[in-house]
């Protein structure tokens, strides 16, 4: 099973990794990623936190990515097993315990239909900031 990376627009996924190990190292002169070449591989493929050991935390990873789910309105896209998260939308390129969230490179109005959270704050707080950076255009 090849997993490919959940964020809208990215396609970094197990099949690049497996590019990246076939081609020769020019420093250690062996497959990249093959001992004893210690290059660093150009991105890791990190799995959703899990829905039962860490609901919270899938939640926010998929708040963060906002995809929608194209069949059902205001549900986001459920993560399976090869869907994951790649380094590159991590703060400092990986998943670290102050940053445990993915947060750059996500495309922001990736998704044409609105996701709500249960309690429907979200898209007041969306209005909010779209008014308030409207004020500071045109300051
Ligand atoms: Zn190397
Ligand atoms: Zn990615």
């Amino acid at each position: 099973m090849s997993r490919h990376c959940y964020v809208v627009g990215c396609s970094n996924g197990d099949y690049r990794i497996k590019l990246w190990k076939s081609v020769k190292c020019t420093t250690h002169l062996v497959y990249q990623g093959d001992l004893p070449c210690d290059c660093p591989q150009p991105f890791i493929l990190y799995p959703f936190p899990g829905a039962v050991r860490d609901p919270e935390g899938q939640y926010r990873w998929k708040k963060a990515i906002n995809r929608a789910d194209p069949n059902k309105l205001y549900t986001f896209l459920e993560p399976t097993q090869n869907m994951v998260v790649c380094s590159h939308h991590f703060v400092g390129g990986k998943k670290t315990i102050d940053n445990p969230d993915p947060e750059l490179h996500l495309i922001e109005k990736a998704n044409k239909r609105p996701v709500q959270d249960k309690s429907g704050h979200e898209r007041k707080e969306d209005a909010l900031l779209e008014r308030n950076s409207i004020r500071t255009m045109h300051r």
